[in-house]
């Protein structure tokens, strides 16, 4: 393989294996509840720590319950335009 290549793949080795040592130790003492991305169009909610970035421990379902209420439309009333066009749909014959 090209050494500067293997070189690179050392230190990108080495990196992970830093940080995993760091998020090891860290006491995870604030974190934010967000969703992450596993897999193209599939999330997880998780506790992400704000000083590691590694994931602070196991989410409640009071959490995970707060952070989907965050995430939903607000509820708001139709502006009359909305409304018109909405009745005018309807009324379209097919
Ligand atoms: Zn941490």
């Amino acid at each position: 393989m090209n050494p500067e290549i293997e070189k690179l793949t050392r230190i990108i080795s080495e990196a992970q294996e830093a940080i995993a040592a760091i998020r090891a130790a860290c006491p995870h003492e604030e974190y934010k509840v967000t969703q992450v991305a596993w897999a193209p169009g599939h999330y997880n909610i998780l506790r992400i720590c704000h000083s590691c970035g590694g994931i602070a421990g196991s989410i409640t379902e009071e959490e995970t319950a707060a952070f989907l209420e965050t995430r939903k439309e607000p509820k708001r009333r139709l502006t009359p335009f909305e409304l018109e066009s909405l009745i005018q749909i309807k009324r379209k014959p097919q």
